[in-house]
């Protein structure tokens, strides 16, 4: 029973009680003082009234109490439910695995609860008074909370993935859902932030994004991973206009080993196979596992057919080598299959379908090599890398040699210099020419040791003719043009001169005009350094490489070679005739020597003469030999036409 009823029940039995009180005496006193029963009737009707009357003001007392009491009782009942209310919500705002924190109109911090200091690190009073920026993580740009504030202003809340700072410093993304509080007026009183940490669901993610990228066995890029980078790598190969290079290989026989040793040893061996090939490769290079013995890789900058092909040779030998598992010597070979973007595909799909049926090829044709797409592609480039490769045997089995052919001076006909040619003598092939072989040095980067080789060469021999009183005013010795831009190139020479003691006057370096023209800026500060080491500078093969006259006038360089191809139809093709002319009154201008080489026939020698030319070279004069075959005596006459 409630307070309120018992109140009114005490107070019903207490009117009872005085009601019979009441009656009770009026009845004595009204019999004692009146003997008379009209005066007696009288009385009690005043009695009755003033009972009535007094009851009615009881009752109406008792009702106003009653109902002070009833609505006393139902305020007292709202206030303990929101009282009970509060401490629910005060339990859940503590207990809460979300972080809550809750700022005032101004954004100043003034609650945060037991979670957020869990996540955050900080405590309650590290933080109440300070503003949310304090955990910026710096992850997101300003555009990214203007966002946020905008779409909070415009439907009065925001929820998002957010990157913050703990109070560790280590950043970490919260899902967080931000609200605007309003006070009874509507006027904003409060933003209250509910947070969780979601970085493990993100690591988890992660993990999920890995294994669904990755092969499990040799943790390498998966299948679909890989035509995911290729996708990018080509379409970024498009755009800087570069080349790439996608290889298929397949183990041979790798069935035989599952078989006959079992799935454990084979995939022991995978592994390994996995490892050898990740070693060999560096940055610009993904390999991945596609499933089975079958491994991809996709060379990012790989514009030459013949660097695709080197790639592969090198995969072949580096697998050649055993593999010691569990006590077991293995061995294994490859096939591989190769295409190559843009000339043989535009997509990666097309690309792996291309390089697929080349590894075909490879099998159909006895495994353990590689094959491009195109038949004639895979005999060219096969002759390539293997030249390639023996070529970098020749240099360390000294199989290469200097040939020297005289230059002679047209007027008085006397040797006055020889220009140093390099040859290969092939222990199969006899002598292979450099128009073969330099080429092929230029792609794969030996160039500078054959040319640095040369050079060395070019000046002890200069100084054994020196010694022994032979007297040339230069030997010539070629510089590639894919040295020629290097700074390796002035230590190179200076080294050459430094070592064998050759005056620098005494060399004479050849670059050709293409070299000079290709980067001219870059050319005229080599020259520049070139010539202060005293050495003499020609542009070789000039004619052929458009050369701007203002440019050329601006080099430091004491002679032009006219390239062989404009002395060839000297003296009776005009165009030629006219060319060689404007050659020579144009060097003359600049006062450079004019060296004529190819000059084959007399006639040729003549035409230049008579033009003014000072040097010649050619087979006329005498061909390239062995340095102990020179013919230092040998003057021949020049038939002049108008002697
Ligand atoms: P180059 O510097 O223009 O050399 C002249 C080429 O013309 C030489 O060819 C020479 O043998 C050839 N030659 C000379 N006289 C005649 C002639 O009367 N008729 C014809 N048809 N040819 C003649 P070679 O020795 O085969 O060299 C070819 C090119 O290889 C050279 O052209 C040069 O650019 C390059 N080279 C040669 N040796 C070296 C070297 O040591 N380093 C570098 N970087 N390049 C070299
Ligand atoms: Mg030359
Ligand atoms: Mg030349």
């Amino acid at each position: 029973m409630s307070a309120t009823y018992r109140v009114a029940l005490r107070a019903a039995l207490l009117y009872l009680l005085l009601s019979v009180i009441w009656l009770q005496f009026s009845g004595y006193l009204l019999n004692s003082f009146f003997d008379n029963s009209d005066e007696q009737l009288r009385w009690q009707l005043i009695n009755g009234y003033v009972w009535v009357l007094f009851s009615a003001g009881l009752i109406f007392l008792a009702r106003t109490q009653l109902l002070r009491c009833l609505g006393f009782g139902a305020t007292l009942r709202e206030h303990h439910a929101d009282r009970e209310r509060l401490r629910q919500a005060a339990a859940v705002f503590d207990c809460t695995r979300e972080g809550v924190l809750v700022t005032d109109r101004k954004g100043v911090i003034v609650h945060v609860n037991r979670a957020f200091m869990q996540i955050t690190g900080y405590q309650g009073e590290e933080v109440l008074g300070q503003e949310p920026r304090m955990f910026k993580s710096g992850h997101h740009p300003a555009t990214f909370y203007q966002t946020m504030f905008e779409a909070l202003q415009r439907s009065g809340e925001w929820s998002g993935e957010i990157w913050n700072r703990r109070k560790s410093g280590e950043i970490y993304p919260q899902w967080q859902t931000i609200r605007l509080i309003r006070d009874d007026h509507g006027e904003l009183s409060h933003y209250v932030a509910v947070f969780s940490d979601i970085s493990k669901i993100k690591d988890s993610e992660h993990e999920l994004k890995y294994l669904a990228h990755h092969d499990p066995l040799t943790d390498l890029p998966n299948r679909l991973l890989f035509t995911d980078r290729a996708q990018q790598a080509l379409a970024s190969a498009q755009i800087n206009k570069r080349g790439c290079a996608l290889l298929l290989i397949d183990l041979d026989h790798f069935k035989m080993i599952n078989d006959s040793l079992g799935h454990t040893i084979g995939d022991k061996l995978l592994k390994a196979v996995a490892r050898r090939l990740k070693a060999m490769f560096g940055p610009g290079i993904t390999l991945a596992r596609l499933g089975g013995d079958e491994f991809a890789v996709l060379a990012e900058n790989c514009p030459q057919l013949v660097q695709a092909a080197a790639l592969a040779q090198r995969i072949l030998d580096g697998l050649k080598e055993q593999f010691p598992i569990d006590g077991h010597q293995l061995f294994i070979n490859a096939s591989i299959g190769i295409s190559l973007f843009p000339g043989d595909a535009l997509s990666a799909e097309q690309l792996l379908r291309n390089a697929d049926s080349a590894l075909f090829k490879t099998k159909s044709a006895g495994r353990d090599g590689y094959a491009l797409y195109t038949e004639e592609l895979t005999a060219h480039a096969q002759q390539r890398v293997e030249t390639a490769f023996e070529l970098r045997r020749a240099l360390e089995q000294h199989e290469l040699r200097v040939y020297y052919q005289p230059v002679h001076d047209l007027k008085s006909c006397r040797l006055v210099g020889v220009e140093a040619l390099v040859r290969w003598e092939h222990p199969q092939r006899g002598l292979v020419s450099p128009a073969e072989f330099i080429p092929i040095a230029e792609r794969t980067g030996l160039i500078a040791e054959i040319d640095a080789w040369v050079m060395r060469h070019a000046c002890e021999q200069m100084c054994q003719w020196q010694r022994a009183g032979l007297a040339l005013s230069f030997v010539a010795v070629n510089v590639s043009s894919r040295l020629f831009a290097r700074h390796e190139l002035y230590q190179q020479v200076a080294q050459a001169l430094h070592d064998t003691g050759l005056d620098p006057a005494y060399l004479e370096l050849e670059v050709t005009e293409s070299a000079v023209m290709d980067d001219p800026e870059v050319a005229l500060e080599q020259m520049y350094r070139l010539r202060e080491l005293g050495v003499r500078l020609a542009i070789d093969d000039f004619g052929t490489g458009y050369s701007s006259l203002l440019r050329l006038k601006r080099l430091p360089v004491q002679k032009l070679k006219i390239d062989q191809g404009f002395v060839a139809g000297l003296p009776w093709d005009e165009d030629d005739g006219a060319i060689v002319r404007v050659i020579i009154a144009l060097a003359q201008s600049m006062g450079m020597q004019v060296h004529a080489e190819g000059i084959e026939q007399a006639e040729q020698a003549a035409f230049i003469l008579e033009q003014g030319g000072d040097l010649g070279q050619g087979y006329w004069f005498g061909r390239p030999v062995p340095a102990g075959e020179l013919d230092w005596t040998r003057v021949p006459t020049i038939p002049l036409t108008h002697p």
